[in-house]
């Protein structure tokens, strides 16, 4: 892989790559409920429900145990957690990120 920028630094690669930081993982919400996650952004197709037409939609991406958490956690009252039970989103994380 070449670097084009000579002012990127080796966090910055690393952060984009993912070398440094782990593997990506981007966590969706299935239409019918519950969570999953993709080690890639999966295509409208892909989310796209052809039985009732809805579509799973995409939470955010998340490199580590932290930032999983720091977006499922919600909003700060700490308890919406997207509607979903506190001891779901834990084993949740504990299944997807190490
Ligand atoms: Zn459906």
């Amino acid at each position: 892989m070449i670097i084009k920028n000579m002012s990127t630094t080796l966090l910055d690669y690393g952060n984009k790559t993912g070398i440094l930081r782990g593997k990506a993982m981007y966590i969706y919400e299935d239409h019918i409920g519950g969570l999953y996650t993709s080690d890639r952004e999966l295509d409208y197709e892909e989310r796209h429900c052809e039985q009732c037409g809805e579509t799973d939609w995409l939470i955010g991406c998340a490199y580590t145990r932290q930032e999983a958490w720091d977006l499922l956690k919600g909003d700060k009252s700490g308890d919406s957690f997207y509607g979903y039970d506190y001891n779901y989103i834990l084993a949740f994380i504990n299944e997807n990120w190490n």
